[in-house]
């Protein structure tokens, strides 16, 4: 029994992996821990590597996150079952441009960026036919580092992935992409791209932003080393994100700069009441944007 739900979950159940051949193009942390999963659950049977680092591709195949590298990324994609794209999201246009006229009619191409409007966009533009097979998808799961060293195969275990098909997507397309994600150890939710970028505006990129923000206001002073010499678990709490790639957030951050600078807007105006407060000595108002923060928070986390 425990055999047989071992190989339902590999996704192989005694025949062929659920993925032929996957070509991963950014073998960082979320290309290689996706290509890590499918491997630990015997979900794949060919990983080739696409990257702008040749160090880093190295490291991914010393690693075995990939068994090869490929020498060039539009030979690798012509007889791909799925094509993903984990690269930071200002190279998504090149990647697909440089792919579409070498697609064949089997291959699926997926992406984990973690905006959807501009990708879906890029893909539109590109892809031509192809886009039917194009599954724009976002893994919530992820961490501050990057590159092939900082993938592992549970990255993605009990995380949730958003996929935001369109009105042409092809649905075993979509069946197909959901499975693998499932396989890494995702639960799966489809949502319209617009809503996706409304909400992770909010909860992932504004506070990114915040984290940054933060952190640069130390920098700013002369005493820098002295005053983190004074931080304690809530700076290191509150900034850990601060150590994202800058490439990644620089990207995201203009990806989805209208909603972004909505939510920052509405922040600038939560401030605005807060200093407001202090200005006023106003105590009453202090305690209650407080209690209500911290009571809406811990309901969340209690969940
Ligand atoms: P990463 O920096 O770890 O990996 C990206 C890789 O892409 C790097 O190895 C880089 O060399 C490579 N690359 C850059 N340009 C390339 C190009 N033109 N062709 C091929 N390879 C190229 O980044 P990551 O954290 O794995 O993020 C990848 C994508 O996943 C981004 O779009 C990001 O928005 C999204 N994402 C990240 C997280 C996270 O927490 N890190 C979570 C969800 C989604």
């Amino acid at each position: 029994m425990k055999d047989a739900r071992a190989k339902k979950r590999s996704g192989a159940r005694g025949r062929s992996p659920l993925v032929g051949k996957l070509v991963v193009f950014g073998v960082g942390l979320i290309g290689g821990s996706l290509a890590l999963a499918l491997k630990k659950r015997k979900a794949v049977a060919r990983v080739v590597g696409v990257g702008r680092s040749r160090a880093n591709l190295l490291t991914a195949r010393r690693l075995g996150i990939i068994d090869e590298i490929a020498i060039d990324p539009s030979l690798a994609v012509q007889d791909a079952d799925l094509v993903l794209l984990a690269v930071p999201l200002g190279q998504t246009a090149a990647v697909l441009a440089q792919i579409a006229p070498h697609l064949s009619a089997k291959t699926i191409v997926t992406d984990a960026g973690s905006t959807k409007r501009d990708v879906i966009a890029h893909a539109r533009k590109y892809l031509g036919a192809a886009f039917t097979r194009f599954v724009p998808a976002h893994p919530i799961a992820g961490t501050e580092n990057s590159g092939a060293r900082a993938a592992f195969a549970e990255l993605f275990d009990g995380h949730k992935l958003i996929v935001t098909p369109e009105r042409e997507t092809d649905a075993r397309a979509v069946a197909r992409v959901r499975a693998m994600w499932k396989l890494a150890g995702m639960r799966v939710a489809t949502m319209r791209a617009a809503d996706h970028d409304r909400i992770y505006a909010l909860v992932s990129h504004l506070p990114h932003v915040l984290a940054f923000a933060l952190v640069g206001q130390l920098a700013g002073y002369a005493d820098v080393a002295a005053l983190f010499g004074h931080t304690g678990g809530g700076f290191r709490d509150s900034t850990r994100i601060a150590g994202s790639s800058p490439e990644m957030w620089r990207d995201i951050c203009l990806a989805n700069r209208e909603a972004l600078m909505r939510e920052l807007q509405q922040y600038a105006a939560e401030l605005h009441v807060l200093h407001q407060a202090l200005e006023n000595n106003d105590a009453a108002k202090l305690e209650e944007i407080f209690s209500l923060a911290r009571e809406v928070r811990s309901a969340w986390t209690q969940q």
